[in-house]
């Protein structure tokens, strides 16, 4: 299976810079997701594996900041600010937040796409643990459970992605089939069962008494939350 090109979340609210920069990114293999506000952009990363993000300050419904925060307590995700003003850069140095790089505004998109790579390579040097039970290492997009590094396919992978982002959530089919789809309206609900399917036979393979994955009947599934 060719490894799947990593997923930049780009979180823009100004159209050509972000146009610029998802170009800039496709162009050196990455896969740009780009969201204009910070609610859209929290959404998404509990929906899909996400390699990095490049977060602007300024955004329209909430600060980069506080995406940054809250995005924080979920995700491992590196994150690169955009920032437009010095006092901004000031603001990105001194609260910790935990940004990995930053680039003040405006920048070159080879400046960027240099950056991307350069924060990967350091994020990549280990595996991000996400828990003991659970290891994905999302840069290298590999999982593993209880020790075990999961043989999966791409969607096999973007599904529990996706429920491994959320641990305890119920998603539906829609949400699933959105996350772990490039086209979901080609796939059928039973598509996500049968996914679903092959993923529990590949757990059990790597913990036999173990059955992370919850069935919702008529709503969805789960993972089990587990420490
Ligand atoms: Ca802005």
């Amino acid at each position: 299976m060719p490894s799947p090109r990593q997923t930049i979340l780009v979180v823009e609210d100004e159209a050509a810079i972000a146009e610029t920069i998802t170009y800039a990114l496709r162009t050196e293999g990455f896969e740009p997701l780009w969201k204009t506000t910070g609610r859209d952009a929290l959404a998404a990363l509990n929906l899909q594996p996400v390699a990095l993000v490049v977060l602007d300050v300024g955004l329209p419904d909430m600060s980069g900041f506080d995406v940054c925060r809250e995005l924080r307590r979920r995700h491992a995700v590196p994150v690169i600010f955009l920032t437009a003003r010095s006092g901004e850069i000031d603001k990105v140095v001194g609260l910790e937040l935990g940004a990995d790089d930053y680039l003040a505004k405006p920048f070159s998109p080879r400046e960027l796409t240099a950056r991307v790579r350069a924060v990967l390579r350091r994020s990549n040097g280990g595996p991000i643990a996400t828990s003991t039970i659970w290891q994905h290492d999302e840069g290298k997009c590999r999982i593993s459970y209880r020790g075990t590094a999961l043989d999966l396919t791409r969607n096999e992978y973007r599904l529990l992605g996706a429920l491994l982002a959320s641990p305890g959530r119920v998603f539906n089919r829609d949400q699933l089939m959105a996350a772990a789809w490039d086209d979901p309206g080609a796939a059928l609900d039973r598509t996500v069962d049968a996914h679903i399917k092959t993923l529990r036979a590949k757990l059990r393979e790597a913990a036999p008494d173990a059955d992370p994955i919850v069935t919702h009947r008529g709503l969805g599934y789960s993972l089990r939350e587990e420490t």
